[in-house]
């Protein structure tokens, strides 16, 4: 059994209490590391912390070129820990190995590069022509913020969280989720290990709502509270937090949309729509779960996700064959579960798919037949599940793509360029993609309409959320 603790203060730490839960291994469903359980007295020893090294440590007067250089090797060490790291994300929530030591850990070292690369060259805006004043601003770290990450990509969530906030001179206390704790501690030894002081990465391990995650979002010792998670999480922590009108970041559900029009290229649109609908099993807010195909391809996109799906190899996180593991937890089972179980009265057909009796594999699945106000088709499911439905006209597609509450990410294949552009306007997402999906950029903004969230992700737009910005008016 392996163990994991608290990072507080620049130091391992247990609970007061010695309190400990345990973590689960999705595939073979066996608690495979003890994890500290903490709770509010863990919390505000980390604030206590974050907060000191803020307000009297080296970090707070660092000049922005150190602290960037400390950031660049912070990210030169989680390339070097990304096997390790990919390993645990694999222990944690089963998300297959080959897939988090590749792309998305490179991935993660960028963000933390990128963000340190815009703070060091950020200027602020000067306000000449106001008779004997010089005005102008600056933008001035906002504090300690308050990070609290979801399990379906621990390492990113983590880093994403980390690598704008720390960017911008502020120290972190980050609850990551209870389901998938071990990379958050090892990144912030790494963080140590880079030279980055005591104090300024803290890390608290427990659960959400009544335990740690509640006592960190309602502290009023946070000045920011970014948060990654749920639509009823993201409202119940942005609650919390307005009491002591603390800024939050909220990037919660999707239900995104992926439409194939008849002028697609059928070999770009077919793998694409699978891939957004079925990577990390459906566990990503910008899943495309709901596809809508033109009535003259309608049959062919079928076959094709159909062809997909069954050529998805679904098992051993760890073995590097597989491309989809187990959801990452029973409850996530289950709940996917409750949602293949209602198609077929709703009037759906499951034409591929269903869960792998005996553990937490769900294959792709495909379904067909079912009316927009079902509930696979309004729900965020953070499944392999995706429902194809046909449509005749652009107006058509764009009513039902919009039709959800939700609005963080659409995308539409076309080989038409004006009606690319259309798309692009009329679709309420936060990004839109267009023959293509899942690409980023961190430098553009990223982030939800409606009860996808509240606030962007993104270079100025991180620097927006993460400074507090100041005007300073000198009389000659
Ligand atoms: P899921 O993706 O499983 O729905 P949630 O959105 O519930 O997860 O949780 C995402 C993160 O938010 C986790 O770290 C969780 O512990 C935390 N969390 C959930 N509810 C609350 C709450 N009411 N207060 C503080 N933290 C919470
Ligand atoms: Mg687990």
């Amino acid at each position: 059994m392996e163990r994991i603790r608290h990072v507080i203060d620049g130091g391992l730490k247990d609970s007061a209490t010695g309190a400990t839960f345990m973590t689960t291994n999705p595939y073979t469903r066996e608690p495979w590391a003890e994890v500290a359980l903490g709770g509010e007295r863990e919390v505000r020893a980390a604030i206590d912390a974050a907060r000191r090294a803020f307000d009297e440590g080296p970090w707070g007067r660092m000049p922005v070129a150190e602290r960037v250089t400390l950031l660049h090797r912070f990210a030169d060490l989680l390339e070097r820990d990304a096997p390790e790291l990919s390993r645990m994300d694999t222990l944690d929530m089963g998300k297959p190995y080959g897939d988090g030591s590749g792309a998305d850990v490179a991935g993660n070292a960028s963000h933390l590069r990128e963000h340190a690369e815009h703070a060091r060259l950020a200027t602020a805006p000067t306000f000449p022509g106001n008779g004997r004043h010089h005005i102008f601003s600056q933008y001035e770290a906002a504090g300690v913020v308050a990070a609290i990450t979801p399990w379906n990509l621990p390492v990113l969530m983590a880093v994403s969280k980390l690598g704008p906030a720390l960017a911008w001179g502020n120290t972190v206390v980050l609850k990551p989720a209870e389901q998938s704790p071990a990379a958050a501690t090892r990144l912030a030894l790494l963080a140590l290990e880079a030279g980055v002081p005591p104090g300024v990465v803290n890390v608290v391990h427990g659960f959400g709502p009544g335990a740690a995650g509640e006592a960190l979002a309602s502290s009023p010792g946070i000045d920011r509270l970014t948060f990654t998670g749920s639509t009823a999480a993201g409202a119940a922590i942005g609650m919390l937090a307005a009491r002591h009108l603390v800024p939050v970041l909220l990037e919660c559900g999707g239900k995104g949309p992926s439409i194939i029009f008849a002028d697609a290229d059928p070999e770009l649109a077919i793998p694409m729509s699978a891939m957004a609908a079925f990577a990390n099993s459906g566990q990503l807010c910008v899943a495309g779960s709901r596809v809508y195909a033109q009535r003259p391809v309608y049959e062919e996109v079928v076959r094709g996700l159909v062809e997909q799906a069954r050529a998805w190899v679904v098992g051993d996180p760890m073995d590097p064959a597989t491309r989809l593991g187990p959801l990452a937890t029973g409850e996530q089972f289950a709940r996917v579960q409750g949602f293949l179980e209602e198609i077929p009265a709703a009037g759906g057909t499951i034409l591929t798919g269903g869960a792998i009796p005996g553990g937490w594999l769900v294959r792709p699945t495909v379904v067909t037949g079912l009316a927009p106000g079902a509930r696979a088709c309004r729900e965020e499911i953070f499944g392999p599940v995706v429902v194809v439905t046909p449509f005749d006209t652009d107006d058509e597609v764009v009513a039902l793509a919009n039709d959800t509450e939700f609005g963080l990410s659409a995308s539409c294949f076309t080989r038409d360029r004006g009606r690319a552009h259309e798309m692009a306007d009329r679709l309420r997402a936060g990004i839109v993609w267009v023959n293509t999906f899942g690409v980023r950029d961190w430098r553009a903004p990223f982030g939800g309409y409606r009860r996808s969230g509240v606030g962007r992700e993104g270079a100025e737009h991180s620097r927006a959320f993460y400074t507090e910005a100041k005007t300073v008016v000198l009389g000659y």
